[in-house]
């Protein structure tokens, strides 16, 4: 089978690998489609990012669904032919924090394409996989496509859980990438009344408009274009701080009223806070990492028809076109999600 493997920064080859039966509590998965998500351009542009580099070939990808062509004998609830979402979080269920439910926390967490760890975790941009049973959502109802967005789309619904409340609230979205975009989708079924999005793209904030946004700034052009929602010492209940630049932050948190809430979910590296602000309005900081049992919610608000994120799939292309696929990603000014086709 073929693979999609980084080697070093702009170094991305189609390579073969072996497969394996599926293990008893394993399923096989022929993968359908894969998402090309920001974590897999940083090891693509750069080779990793902070303190993490590449020191081995890592298959990328972490965002995939497929279709099941073998199954281990002691899996249930599951058919050959059944298309499904992949969860890559795959914790250890042993460590202090899985036995504390806070799977995302995992000490010994084998995410798929992942450098952290050494060994590398090798990920799931490969035409085959073995996932075990419970990794694995059953999407007969969406498109591959869709499918493959649950993993992104459950990142959003874990930031939105730890925001609390969002019943009539007013909520401003910086960044509207794929997650500012998922974000909206999420702040506006958990009951938002006006959202509020910002980005340096027009291409991506007429997605954030698609997402459901009520209204969009280009702060490339203006700089204060949040001005009017800085008065009277702000306007925002929240904010998801998808862009991870710290003007954006700053510009944000500016907006937010007293006693609003930041939920930073961009990765930039550390940044400055103004930390004069936070305190004077009283403001709450949270973070938000990855996900676990928001998975399968996912799966289920796409299948019953309550979030609909196929518009935000602009691009699909062939495994083989995988170097195109990596370098239309990187390009914002066309590209939400792009995809990569296994089938
Ligand atoms: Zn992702
Ligand atoms: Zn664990």
């Amino acid at each position: 089978m073929k693979a999609i493997v980084i080697h070093d920064k702009k170094d991305l080859r189609i390579e073969e690998r072996e497969t394996a039966p599926p293990l008893p509590d394993e399923v096989q998965v022929h993968i359908a489609t894969g998402g090309v998500c920001g974590s897999d351009l940083h090891y693509y542009n750069h080779g990793g990012f902070g303190t993490i580099k590449l020191r081995e070939p890592m298959i990328l990808g972490h965002e995939v669904s497929g279709h099941i062509t073998a199954l281990g004998a002691n899996v249930k609830n599951l058919s050959e032919g059944d298309l499904v979402a992949v969860s890559p979080s795959r914790p250890c269920y042993d460590c202090k924090y899985c036995q504390e439910a806070l799977h995302n926390h995992c000490l010994n967490m084998r995410f798929y394409g992942s450098a952290m760890p050494w060994p590398h975790i090798q990920g799931a941009f490969r035409e085959s996989i073995n996932v075990l049973g419970p990794q694995c959502v059953v999407a007969n109802d969406l498109s591959s496509g869709e499918a493959a967005m649950a993993e992104p789309l459950a990142v959003t619904l874990h930031a939105t859980r730890r925001v609390g409340d969002l019943l009539g609230k007013r909520v401003l979205v910086t960044g509207a990438g794929p997650i500012g975009a998922l974000s909206i989708i999420c702040a506006r079924r958990a009951g938002a009344l006006e959202i509020v999005a910002t980005d340096l793209s027009s291409n991506a904030l007429a997605q954030a408009t698609f997402a459901g946004a009520d209204k969009v700034f280009n702060v490339a052009d203006d700089t204060d274009a949040l001005g009017a929602y800085s008065a009277d010492k702000g306007v925002f209940d929240v904010l998801y701080e998808c862009s991870g630049a710290a003007s954006a932050l700053a510009m944000g948190i500016g907006a937010l009223r007293p006693g609003g809430t930041i939920m930073q979910l961009g990765l930039g590296g550390d940044m400055n806070l103004p930390m004069m602000a936070i305190t004077a309005k009283e403001l709450s900081l949270k973070g938000s990492f990855r996900f676990h049992e928001e998975f399968s919610l996912a799966v289920a608000l796409m299948s019953e028809g309550l979030v609909d994120v196929s518009g935000l799939i602009t691009h699909t292309f062939a495994l083989a076109d995988a170097v195109q696929a990596f370098e239309t990603a990187n390009d914002r000014s066309v590209a939400m999600k792009t995809q990569i086709s296994f089938a």
